[in-house]
Parts: C-alpha cells; structure tokens; sequence
C-alpha cells in the first residue's frame, strides 16, 4: 500500500539521512516521505520496534478498553449474517498493531461457533515486530495468516476491520501559491536544512477540491493509497460480497487543511524528521473514501462520530456487565478506558466510524445509507 518511493539500492542508513536523499532527489512528495519513513525496508518507523502503548508513541481505541474490540466482534457477526452466513470467509484486519482488537473480536464471536468456524483470519501487517506480537495475542484464539499487502488477500466474502490503518497510508498535499495549485514537496533550504515548499504545478484531483476558492498558502490533501484499496475492494465485491469497517480520526467534509502530523513518545512534534523516528501520519479525509466507494460501486454509509457509534452498538450496556463482576480498582480502569472512547474532548468526536459495503448488502447498524448529495 505504501508508495513505491524506495528502491533498495536508495536505502537510507536509519535515522542520519533525509538530507542526504534530499541532496541527491532534489526534492520528494508528502506522500513519497510518508512513504519512506513509515515503512521502507531497514527504515520505516513501522518496520522497527513496537510504537503502540503506554511505552511506545501512541496509544489506541483497542488498547484503552476491550470493549472497543468486542463491539466490533458483534458488528462483524451482524455483518456476516447480513451476507447469508457464507461458510468460508475472510475475516481480515488491516494493520492489527500488537493483536488487540482481533483479540477481542475473537473472544466476543465465541458465542457463535458457527460464524467462528466459518471464519479464515488474515492480517495484513508490515512490522515483523508486530507481526509476533499479534501470533502471540491470537495464539489460542485463531491461526492467522499474514501478508504484506491487501492485495493479497484471497478471493472470498470478505470483512474487514481497519482501525488508524488510513491515517498512516502515504498522503499527497498540494498548495495554493501565487494562483496556482503546486504539489507540495521536501526539499533543501539555502542552508541544506529540510523544509516543505511548492514542488511543479499541480491541480489537485477535482473532487476533493471545496466550493469555497482558496487563499494564498492554503493546502489539500488526497491520499491515493486510500482510493485505490477501496478500489480494490470493489473490484473483489463483483465476485464476492465485502464489507470494510474504517475506524480513525478524520474530518468528512472538503476542507483545505494541512493535517500532516508526528508524534512521538505521546507528544506532537515537528513532521520533519530522520526518516523512522516519529508516527507520521494524516487525518482521514472521510469524504475522501465516501467518493471512492460510490466510484467502486459501493456503499459508503454515513460517517459516525466513535461515541455514537460506540454507544449505538451498546457501550454502556457492556461496561455495566463488566464492571459487575470487576473488583473497585478494575471498575474505575474500566470506566475510564469507556469513558475515554467516548467522551468528545478524548476519543469520542474527532475519531470517527465509516462502513463500505456491497451494494447488494444490508448496510449493518448502526449505519444507515448515505442520502445526502456529496457535499
Ligand atoms: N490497528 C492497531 C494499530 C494501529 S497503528 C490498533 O488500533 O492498535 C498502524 C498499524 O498499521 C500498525 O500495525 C502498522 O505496522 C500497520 N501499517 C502501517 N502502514 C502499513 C502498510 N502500508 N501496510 C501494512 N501495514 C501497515
């Protein structure tokens, strides 16, 4: 999924050498430096290490409450019900971190031997180190199957769970200058220091752009990674019914905006770094994959705040279950993960819930069909 930027021949040592490549390229895209510093051979910051947890870089929905993962379990047996049962299908998860969701979405599908048995889990996952992590959090559970690319997951009926996967896919930006739209690039200041800058003229793709024009110096944002999985996934939906569940933080509207961020040790911090040392990453640009599945021939439904979709799926209900049987220090750790997810200042407004789906399925709760025109 990644850009294709990085032949091996033009690996970097770790760390030392963005201005190196920036000496010998003369310049490269947002998309081309995600690209290289997220996950280049030898490079990538999601090559190297465990970035997810309270010791790592970030922390996510699956790691600050289970029942994020056991809500998804019943949305992905409500949406395998919805496609008639099918006996053999592909339960597969893009960019599983360290095996927490498919861990609880396991847990929770026991109550459903038949949906269990039917059940084939693949994972597609780049980081060899998280590749362990998630055969260890699976062990007993299920015996997954790996890869490094969606597009080689076997043709069947397919259900996807993907949470902050797009936000780490390579994104392009492009910047408005002088009247003029101009890919936005890295490269080398007169003192060969790293900054972004107007790479050639560009007009960015035109359904992404606004209604309202731009102002000088006013950035957008297309992540062409993004379009083509949906892409994919509607070319495999005339054969076989799929269904993607997109979990991440993102805006769903056409808004000019430089979302470009990296974090490091749970801090934001400068994007440009070493290639391999920070998180990089952008929001999800919601509208975005709304237009790409109605391209591919899909569904997209409408776009759902995580709390709204967390409570309609019956948070509370499962966190009072829970705490039932919980001593007084596993109760409040339990409120406060729920709570967490939920509340609009921490998880709750800004990350966001999207399903695509066949045409021919039911779209499955808590969604239902998008009907507004596209803004
Ligand atoms: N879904 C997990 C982890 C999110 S971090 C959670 O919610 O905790 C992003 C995950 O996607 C990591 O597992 C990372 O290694 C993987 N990843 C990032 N870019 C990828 C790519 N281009 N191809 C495959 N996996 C990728």
């Amino acid at each position: 999924m990644a850009g294709d930027y990085l032949m091996d021949e033009m690996q970097p040592s770790p760390v030392e050498s963005l201005t190196k490549i920036l000496s010998d390229k003369g310049s490269m895209s947002v998309a081309d430096y995600m690209a290289l510093s997220l996950t280049a051979a030898g490079v990538g910051y999601y090559k190297n290490g465990n970035p997810i947890g309270a010791k790592g870089d970030f922390v996510t929905a699956p790691e600050v409450s289970q029942i994020f993962g056991e809500l998804i379990g019943i949305w992905v047996m409500i949406v395998w019900e919805g496609m008639g049962c099918p006996q053999n299908f592909i339960l597969a998860e893009l960019g599983p971190g360290r095996g927490t969701l498919m861990q609880d979405v396991m847990r929770a599908t026991r109550a459903k031997p038949a949906f269990r048995q039917a059940a084939r889990v693949h994972l597609v996952e780049t980081s060899v180190t998280l590749r362990e992590a998630q055969g260890k959090a699976l062990r007993s559970l299920c015996r997954p199957e790996w890869h490094e690319s969606f597009t080689a997951l076997p043709e069947a009926p397919l259900i996807i769970v993907a949470n902050e996967f797009f936000d780490a896919l390579p994104t392009e930006q492009f910047v408005y200058h002088g009247g003029s739209w101009y890919k936005r690039v890295l490269t080398l200041d007169d003192n060969n220091r790293p900054i972004f800058a107007a790479g050639r003229l560009e007009v960015p793709p035109v359904e992404i752009l606004p209604d309202n024009m731009p102002n000088e110096g006013d950035i957008l944002e297309f992540c062409p990674a993004a379009v083509d999985l949906i892409g994919e996934i509607g070319r495999r939906a005339k054969n076989a019914p799929c269904a993607i569940l997109i979990t991440d933080y993102g805006y769903d509207g056409r808004d000019y905006g430089d979302t470009l961020q990296a974090v490091s040790a749970h801090n934001y911090v400068d994007p440009i770094q070493p290639p391999g040392t920070v998180d990089l990453s952008t929001h999800v640009n919601f509208a975005e994959l709304r237009i790409a599945a109605q391209d591919a021939g899909l569904t997209p439904s409408r776009v759902m705040p995580q709390s709204e979709y967390l409570m309609s799926l019956g948070l509370e209900p499962r966190l009072r279950r829970l705490m039932a049987d919980a001593d007084e220090e596993q109760r409040a750790a339990l409120f406060l993960g729920a709570r967490r997810l939920v509340d609009p200042f921490q998880m709750g407004s800004l990350f966001k819930a999207m399903a695509i789906t066949s045409t021919h399925l039911p779209l499955p709760p808590p969604f239902s069909v998008e009907s507004r025109a596209i803004q």
